[in-house]
């Protein structure tokens, strides 16, 4: 039987896969009792947005590496399996915890769970906390002057800057107590994380490596990020052929850092640099302020991953059309800088942000394909795959969410890679059957002449597909779809 003194404290890691800067883990080692660290997979509570294969994959090595540093702190991470709430409350009930921890989560359905497993704690005698370990500003914390969530992502970061104050970050415990007779939980291997499909994990562990997974390695990125790319990042950033990112969406969503380490690394770099190179740094901060926006979406708007935030859009007359969905899907649409991005995407687990938004309008506009389609395929294939992220990139790609680009801005896929991708560096990485194309037409191959693509090895609609729809007539067709939903608004050219 377990004494008062001596019950355990439970740690629910989440998505929160590290040591440093986890408030619920700092406050567990504070209390000096027994620690018992668990993560559970759960399949049951968040119903389809179960993690897709892409993630699952990446939890795997984070778990793993987690583990790892829990053991070198003399802990061990429990493992396992079931909905949430039940599986914790019977852990707590089980061991005799003293208190029940954890970082809060977002999603609808993870709010729902949590405040279930409160009130059953709290029925058992068992105490419950739950701290911020995600976000520098709590989705509740900055409203409009009216009291209502903002929609708009410049007034909304505006107000957080203006109230922008993060505590210092938290060092990771020395040393945990461990719990001498914890449950023995499940092995890894046995939740069959990683890809059964022959090819895939391939592409995604060269492209990361197991061992760019974890704490240690989230913080080596960024800081590879703060003392190179970071100080051309303005510039650089909507260059799909560049480095000139920080890839650290995986690494934030899982929780491998937060975003708080992140704004003073950040803060504390830009202080060593001239004021020019400041500017870039606060442009990639506010490129987590986006992060935080998407997150203030789907708290305030619990819908957001299935019903668009404009309701004109219920009605939109989107096609069905399986045959173009899978051409979309696996980088065969005939438009160069769209196809290179869907295949980055099947490969790495991870595409470029300006590419993202040009295949996702190939898919809304062009195609007339429900943007929860394109939601579905990336909830699947990226490693990053977030709920509130995936959610609002899509609603703001289909026009119909907050702050949406307008419905009638049909991003042209031509002058999109022509802009961001002169030289065609990234459409002959991932399309190499187009390799030796010139610029010229690398990024509209149907244009070239018959000898220059007979020399560059390529036969249109063998090799390389021609385009499943033309530019301006898809354009066409997506505005007047446009004009029978809303009656009146008109086009503008991009
Ligand atoms: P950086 O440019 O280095 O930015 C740093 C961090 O800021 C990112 O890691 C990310 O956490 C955050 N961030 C950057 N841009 C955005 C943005 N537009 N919206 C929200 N947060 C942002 N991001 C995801 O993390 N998960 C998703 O599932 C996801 N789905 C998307 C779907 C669509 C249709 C679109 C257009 C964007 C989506 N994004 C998503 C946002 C963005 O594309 C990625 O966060 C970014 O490409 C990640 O690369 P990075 O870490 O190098 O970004």
């Amino acid at each position: 039987m377990t004494t008062q003194a001596d019950a355990p404290i439970i740690v629910w890691f989440r998505q929160d896969l590290r040591l440093a800067d986890n408030p619920a883990l700092h406050h567990a080692a504070q209390t000096g009792r027994p620690v018992l660290p668990v993560y559970v997979l759960d399949d049951v509570t968040p119903g389809p947005w179960r993690a897709g294969g892409a993630s699952r994959w990446w939890l795997h090595h984070s778990l793993t590496a987690l583990a790892a540093d829990l053991a070198a702190r003399g802990s061990r991470l429990l493992l396992l399996r079931g909905p949430g709430d039940a599986v914790i409350r019977d852990l707590a009930r089980q061991t005799g915890a003293a208190e029940v921890v954890w970082n809060r989560c977002y999603e609808p359905f993870a709010v729902e769970r949590d405040s279930r497993l409160k009130a059953a704690l709290s029925d058992d005698g068992i105490n419950a906390r739950s701290f911020n370990g995600s976000l520098l500003k709590e989705p509740w914390e900055v409203m409009t002057g009216a009291g209502t969530a903002f929609k708009v992502f410049t007034p909304y970061w505006r107000a957080c800057l203006a109230a922008m104050n993060p505590a210092p970050a938290l060092p990771a415990p020395a040393r945990l107590a461990p719990l001498a007779a914890a449950p023995a939980g499940d092995a890894l291997a046995d939740w069959a994380l990683l890809p059964t499909k022959p090819d895939w994990a391939g592409g995604m562990r060269a492209f990361w490596r197991a061992d760019g997974i974890g704490e240690a390695a989230a913080m080596a990125r960024l800081e590879r990020f703060l003392s190179g790319p970071a100080a051309q990042y303005k510039q650089d950033r909507d260059m799909p052929g560049l480095d000139g990112t920080s890839r650290l969406s995986p690494h934030l969503h899982f929780g491998e850092i937060s975003p708080r380490q992140i704004w003073h690394r950040a803060k504390a770099r830009a202080a060593t640099l001239s004021d020019a190179a400041t500017i870039q740094i606060d442009g990639f901060l506010r490129e987590i302020g986006w992060r935080e926006f998407c997150y203030s979406l789907l708290y305030n708007f619990p819908t957001l991953p299935e019903r668009p935030l404009n309701p004109a859009f219920e009605a939109f007359p989107w096609a069905d059309d399986p045959a173009l969905l899978a051409a979309w899907q696996r980088g065969r649409t005939g438009y160069p800088i769209v196809d290179a991005g869907l295949r980055q995407l099947w490969a790495t687990g991870w595409m470029h942000n300006r590419v993202r938004m040009i295949v996702g309008s190939l898919l809304v506009k062009h195609l007339l394909l429900p943007w929860q389609a394109g939601q579905d395929w990336f909830w699947d294939t990226l490693v990053d795959a977030d709920l509130a992220n995936n959610a609002a990139g899509w609603q703001w790609i289909g026009g119909c969410g907050a702050d949406a680009a307008p419905y009638f801005r049909v991003f042209n896929p031509v002058l999109q890679g022509q802009k961001f991708d002169a030289e065609g560096h990234y459409v002959r990485h991932w399309v190499p059957e187009l390799k030796q194309l010139p610029a010229k037409y690398i990024h509209a191959p149907w244009e070239a002449p018959t000898m220059v693509l007979r020399d560059a090895g390529i036969v249109l609609g063998h090799h390389y597909p021609r385009p499943v729809i033309d530019h301006a007539m898809g354009r066409q067709r997506a505005l007047d779809a446009f004009q029978a939903i809303k009656g009146g608004a008109g086009p503008t050219a991009d």
